[in-house]
């Protein structure tokens, strides 16, 4: 089940120049930085209430964020969903006819499991379930 909207993913060329923005205009203290190897990009978060803010700098040419970039500058880049129970989440877009970025979950930012689906399946919104580690 699909518990609260866990965060929104906003891709930036440079996270050390976005977080200014965030920490000096909006005044949310930075949760950390991370670099998610397997998805080529460092990340940063930003907590309000119970919602958070991921930036998502690419590491490589290759990242999908460096493509996003390229494609449509800086911006809202996904929708994450937490859930708690992400294998069964998946099961459910597949019967629905989901189109998927990942068939099963993979290692995201925060030791989290995640898995996106495609943005052509869900009327243009880049969508990540995600879910704790058992
Ligand atoms: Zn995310």
């Amino acid at each position: 089940m699909l518990q609260k909207i866990d965060h929104l993913g906003i891709a930036v060329r440079s996270i050390e120049v976005a977080r200014t923005f965030y920490e000096k205009i909006l005044g949310l203290p930075c949760e950390g930085e991370e670099t998610v190897e397997s998805q080529k990009v460092k990340t940063a978060f930003f907590a309000v209430g119970e919602v958070h803010i991921e930036l998502l700098e690419p590491t490589s040419e290759e990242s999908p964020i460096a493509k996003f970039l390229q494609k449509n500058g800086e911006g809202i880049h996904h929708v994450a969903y937490k859930t708690d129970d992400i294998e069964a989440q998946i099961k459910q877009a597949q019967e629905g006819g989901c189109r998927l970025i990942h068939e099963t979950p993979i290692e995201g930012a925060g030791g989290k499991l995640v898995a996106f689906l495609h943005p052509k399946s869900t009327h243009g919104v880049l969508m990540e379930f995600c879910a704790k580690k058992d």
